[in-house]
C-alpha cells in the first residue's frame, strides 16, 4: 500500500497530519506535527504556514515575471521561490568578510540561479540542447553541474522565469522542488541500466518516487530539506550515506536482487552518516517505503530550530530500530524484510569517467569538466557529439561529472577526441578528477571565499607540479561552513574562511579537514587543530601533503589511510 494513500487532511497550507496524534511529551518544543504541534516556531515555518512554496509559481508566471524584481513579496523572494529551484545570487563585489554582517536584502542581487533537477542524472541529448540554449539565451552561458546530479544556471532575471520553464518542460525537465524543504532531486546511479556489474537498475522507483511525490503539496513543507539516493551500482555511486533516504543494492540470499535502506545522512554543520535500517526492499515497493519515511520526516521531524530540523536529529534521538518500527507500524502497516548490507566495492573512483563496456557491448564514455563548470555552448557541442555518437542518452554523475552511452566500439576513439577537443577529458589526472568545489563566492549569498576559480587553478597547478601522481584522491572545496561541496567526506577537505596571513592581514582561505571517507570506511575528516591555508598558499600546502605521503607511505596504504 502507498503510504501516501492514507493522507488525512492538511492542518495548514499542504500540511497534511498524516500520523496519529501522541501525547506531547519530552518534545514539546520541536513543533513535530504527528505530536500536535502546529503553530509555527519559527519564521521559515511561519511563511511555510502562510503559503504553500509551490504556490509562488502563479505570482511568478501571472505578475512578478512582469511587473519587475523590486515588485516581489519578500517571502516569496527569500523563501517560497526556492520551491521553484530559485535563489537570489550575491550581489557582485561583496567580499566574504561581509557576509555575516550584512543583511540578506543587502547580498541580493536582482538575478537568480535557478537549479534544473535532473532525477537519476538521466539526460537526453534534446534536453541538454535546450538547457545549453536556455545557458546561452538566458543565463549569460554559465551551467555548473552539481554534486547532486543537478544543471544551474546564474545571471537568470525574472521576466524570463516563464519562458524558461516552458521550454524546460517542454522536453521534460522542471526546477520543481530543486531547492526549498522538499524533496529534492533523486540521485541515480548514473550507470543504471547499462553497466555490467549492476545489481539491480532503480530507475522505475526513481521515476514512480517523482511521479507520486515530486509537486504534491502533501509533500512540499516539510521540516528542511529531504535527500533521496537510489542506486543498484555496486560501485556505491551516489553518496548514499549522506542522503536522509537511501536505497542501496543488494543480493538477498534468498529473495534475490533488492535495496538495502539507509536512512539519517546529512553533511553541514553538525554530519552523520546515514544507519542502515537492516531491512531489505524489493523493486516494486521502494516508493512506498519512500512514501513512508519522508512522511516521518513531515510528521515527526523538528520544527523549532532550522539547524536541528534535518531527519538525522530525529534519527539521532530514536534509533534505527525505532525508527523502523515506525516505519512498519504506523505508515506501511507490514513488516519489512530482513537483509543484508553492501560490500565494500573494490574500485575507489565512484565517477564512471573514463572508457567502460556496457552489458549490451557497447560502450560509455565519462568525462570529466573542471569542479564541474561547463557553460552553454559546450553542453550544446556535448549534446551534438552525444547524438552523433551513441544513442541519444546522456548521464551526469554525483562527482559533478557527465558520461555519454550506448557508443559502438569503432565510435568511441572518435568520440574522445571530440570530447578532449573541447577540454573535457576522458583521462584526466587525479586532480582533475578528484577535485570537487562548490558555486562560492562568485554566486553564493552565504560564501567567505572562491572556490570554482580556486579550484580549477589548483587542478591546474598540482597537474604541472606533480604529473605522476595517480593515487585516487578527492579534494573538495567549500566556501563557507556549509557542506554542498561534501567536504567532511574528502580525502582533503578545504572549508572557506578569512585566514590571517603572514603579514596580519584578514585574507581568503581554508581550514583543512584531512582522511574523510566513504563507503564501508566512511568517516569524516580531521580537523587538523590550527591547520588554516591562505588561498595563495593552498597549491603548495597540497604539493607538501602529497609529496610527504607519496614518499613515506608503505605499500598499498591510501592517502585516506
Ligand atoms: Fe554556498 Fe557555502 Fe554551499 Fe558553497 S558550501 S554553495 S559557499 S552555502
Amino acid at each position: 500500500m502507498a503510504a501516501n494513500s492514507e493522507r488525512p487532511q492538511s492542518p495548514a497550507p499542504g500540511a497534511p497530519a498524516a500520523a496519529p496524534r501522541r501525547k506531547a511529551g519530552r518534545h514539546r518544543g520541536e513543533g513535530q506535527w504527528a505530536m500536535g504541534h502546529f503553530t509555527p516556531l519559527n519564521g521559515n515555518e511561519q511563511v511555510k504556514k502562510d503559503d504553500n512554496g509551490l504556490n509562488v509559481r502563479t505570482r511568478i508566471e501571472t505578475t512578478y515575471s512582469k511587473t519587475g524584481f523590486d515588485t516581489i513579496d519578500p517571502a516569496d523572494l527569500r523563501g517560497r521561490m526556492r520551491w521553484w529551484g530559485l535563489y537570489t545570487q550575491r550581489k557582485p563585489g561583496i567580499d566574504g568578510g561581509k557576509t555575516a554582517i550584512l543583511e540578506p536584502e543587502e547580498l541580493d542581487d536582482s538575478y537568480f540561479m535557478m537549479r534544473v533537477r535532473i532525477d537519476g542524472g538521466r539526460l537526453t541529448t534534446e534536453q541538454l540542447r535546450v538547457i545549453g540554449e536556455i545557458s546561452q539565451e538566458f543565463a549569460r552561458g554559465t551551467a555548473d553541474i552539481t554534486d547532486r546530479q543537478n544543471i544551474q544556471f546564474h545571471w537568470i532575471r525574472i521576466e524570463d522565469v516563464p519562458e524558461i520553464w516552458r521550454r524546460l518542460e517542454a522536453v521534460g525537465l522542471s526546477s520543481t522542488e530543486a531547492c526549498g524543504d522538499t524533496p529534492r532531486t533523486i540521485l541515480g546511479s548514473p550507470v543504471a541500466g547499462i553497466a555490467e556489474d549492476e545489481i539491480i537498475d532503480g530507475s522505475w522507483a526513481i521515476d514512480e518516487i517523482h511521479r507520486r511525490y515530486i509537486g504534491d503539496p502533501a509533500y512540499s513543507n516539510l521540516p528542511r530539506k529531504f535527500k533521496t539516493a537510489v542506486s543498484g551500482s555496486p560501485l556505491l555511486d551516489v553518496v548514499h550515506e549522506i542522503n536522509d533516504v537511501a536505497f542501496v543494492g543488494v543480493r538477498h540470499p534468498e529473495h534475490g536482487p533488492g535495496f538495502d535502506v539507509w536512512v539519517g545522512g546529512g553533511l553541514s554543520t553538525n554530519p552523520k552518516l546515514g544507519v542502515r535500517l537492516g531491512a531489505w526492499v524489493p523493486l516494486e515497493e521502494v516508493p512506498d517505503v519512500f512514501g513512508g519515511v519522508i512522511s516521518i520526516f513531515r510528521d515527526y521531524g523538528y520544527r523549532r530550530l532550522r539547524n536541528r530540523a534535518r531527519l538525522k536529529y530525529l534519527l539521532a534521538d530514536w534509533g534505527a530500530e525505532k525508527f523502523r518500527q515506525v516505519l512498519e507500524d504506523e505508515y506501511l502497516k507490514r513488516g519489512l524484510t530482513d537483509g543484508p548490507g553492501p560490500e565494500q566495492p573494490v574500485e575507489r573512483w565512484r565517477d564512471h569517467v573514463g572508457v567502460h563496456r556496457q552489458r549490451d557491448g557497447r560502450y560509455y564514455v565519462g568525462f570529466a569538466p573542471r569542479v564541474g563548470r561547463v557553460d552553454g555552448a559546450t553542453l550544446t557541442k556535448i549534446s551534438e557529439l552525444a547524438q552523433k555518437h551513441g544513442s541519444g542518452r546522456l548521464r551526469t554523475t554525483a562527482e559533478q561529472k557527465m558520461i555519454i552511452l550506448d557508443v559502438a566500439r569503432d565510435r568511441v576513439d572518435s568520440l574522445v577526441a571530440g570530447l578532449e577537443a573541447l577540454e573535457l577529458q576522458v583521462n584526466p589526472s587525479t586532480f582533475r578528477r578528484g577535485t570537487m568545489a562548490c558555486t562560492g563566492i562568485e554566486f553564493c549569498k552565504l560564501a567567505i571565499v572562491e572556490t570554482k576559480a580556486r579550484g580549477a587553478a589548483l587542478i591546474d597547478e598540482l597537474e604541472r607540479r606533480l604529473p605522476d601522481f595517480d593515487e585516487p584522491l578527492t579534494i573538495n572545496i567549500n566556501g563557507c561552513p556549509n557542506a554542498c561541496a561534501r567536504i567532511q567526506v574528502a580525502d582533503i577537505g578545504l572549508k572557506g574562511q578569512l585566514v590571517t596571513d603572514s603579514d596580519g592581514n584578514q585574507v581568503e582561505g581554508y581550514q583543512v579537514h584531512l582522511g574523510g571517507a566513504l563507503g564501508l570506511e566512511a568517516g569524516f575528516g580531521r580537523k587538523v587543530r590550527g591547520l588554516k591555508v591562505t588561498s595563495a598558499e593552498l597549491p603548495d600546502y597540497v604539493e607538501r601533503l602529497l609529496t610527504r605521503f607519496q614518499d613515506q607511505r608503505t605499500d598499498g596504504e591510501r592517502f585516506a589511510q
